[in-house]
């Protein structure tokens, strides 16, 4: 068997060759070529599929993570809760927005922000102002919980949706429509991905999404007038906008085949040494299939002789990257440790075959 990617692109976009390049040529031929007619036209479908009043584009999802702390009012001084296991995409917000990251550990059952943790951090720090939740790997966070911790604290809720497009709550809320603001990316690997880089911020709230609307094109009131500190530019194109609504109505088949497969690995890999987190619901989108182990390595190098790629989600927590020259070096977060020593990837996206699926599982079984 051919080896077995842990993504392929070519894939994705293949059946949409035609219809990508026509709607490319469209875009060339219009006139418009970044905040035009296609991305207004994306931002109502994207609302929509939400749930939620109001989308904003814009060229990233670290920028609209940051946009959407600054549209929830976090300014410098402040204190923003978040995990530390991703790879800096918080963080990176939360310090371009002038804010100081307060780490929050992980509830290690499905690896996003611990509810208790997050209550003890608000009732120990009197300047914090907001809490980015992270959907990691396609699972939803306890919102709930965390929402409800969130109110008693009088904190701005942030939810980070970069790996949880289309996800849904038990009570039916889309990933993006619970908390004050959601930041999503559309960069070629996620589950709704562009042929380039692109992001959005999404929000019922009409106040929030005037000022998410100012905060992406240089803090303009209206053109040329500057009534709002700390602007950028940070907007989306046409072409991808294009692009993203032609992909659009597929997210749900998608999400669909990636759940199948997912349901598939945690029932038919059964090795002692390999912990499955079986994650099932529809508040599980399957970014990415993570499996923990204590011989990680020594797995990750036994499914390469098998062909199968694989990768680590992520090897260094936040808090321990060096460019913080040791500033988090008291922060204990023993959850968020131990899966950064065990974590592993494997395959699983939309057009993975059934045959492909098996090779993976058998080589995980012979481990
Ligand atoms: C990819 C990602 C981001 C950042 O998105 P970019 O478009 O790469 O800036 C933010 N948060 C999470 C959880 C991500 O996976």
């Amino acid at each position: 068997m051919t080896p077995i990617p842990l993504n392929d692109l070519g894939r994705r976009t293949s059946p949409f060759r035609e219809q990508l390049t026509a709607a490319a040529d469209a875009v060339v031929q219009s006139g418009y070529f970044v905040l035009g007619p296609a991305v207004a036209k994306f931002e109502n479908e994207f609302a929509a599929y939400c749930g939620a009043e109001h989308c904003i584009g814009v060229a990233n999802g670290t920028d609209a993570l940051e946009i959407a702390l600054k549209s929830v009012g976090v300014s410098p001084g402040d204190q923003v809760a978040l995990c530390a296991n991703a790879a800096m995409y918080g963080t990176s917000a939360v310090l371009a927005s002038g804010a100081t990251p307060r780490y929050v550990d992980i509830e290690s059952s499905r690896s996003t922000m611990d509810p208790a943790e997050l209550e003890r951090i608000a009732n120990d720090c009197g300047s914090l102002r907001a809490v980015i939740v992270t959907h990691l790997y396609g699972q939803m966070a306890d919102m709930d919980k965390l929402s409800a911790c969130a109110a008693r604290h009088g904190l701005a809720v942030i939810e980070d949706c970069a790996q949880a497009h289309g996800a849904i709550d038990s009570r039916g809320r889309r990933a993006g429509s619970i908390g004050d603001v959601a930041a999503f990316s559309f960069y070629p690997t996620k589950n709704l991905g562009a042929i380039g880089d692109g992001g959005a911020v999404v929000t019922r709230s009409e106040q929030i999404a005037t000022l998410a609307r100012q905060y992406r094109q240089y803090g303009w009131t209206s053109k040329y007038d500057n009534r709002l500190a700390g602007g950028r530019n940070s907007r989306l194109d046409e072409i991808q906008a294009s692009f993203l609504s032609i992909m659009l109505p597929s997210l749900d088949t998608w999400n669909q085949r990636r759940r199948q497969i997912a349901a598939r690995y945690s029932h038919e890999i059964r090795n002692p040494r390999i912990d499955i987190h079986a994650c099932e619901g529809i508040d599980y989108v399957a970014h990415l299939y993570v499996v923990r182990s204590r011989d990680r390595d020594a797995l990750k190098a036994h499914l390469a002789s098998c062909g199968v790629a694989s990768d680590i989600h992520y090897p260094i927590p936040d808090h321990r990257q060096a460019c913080h020259q040791g500033r988090f070096d008291h922060t204990d977060l023993n959850a968020t440790e131990r899966d950064a020593a065990t974590v592993l990837t494997l395959p699983c996206f939309p057009e993975l075959t059934d045959d492909e699926v098996s090779h993976v599982i058998d080589a995980c079984n012979l481990f």
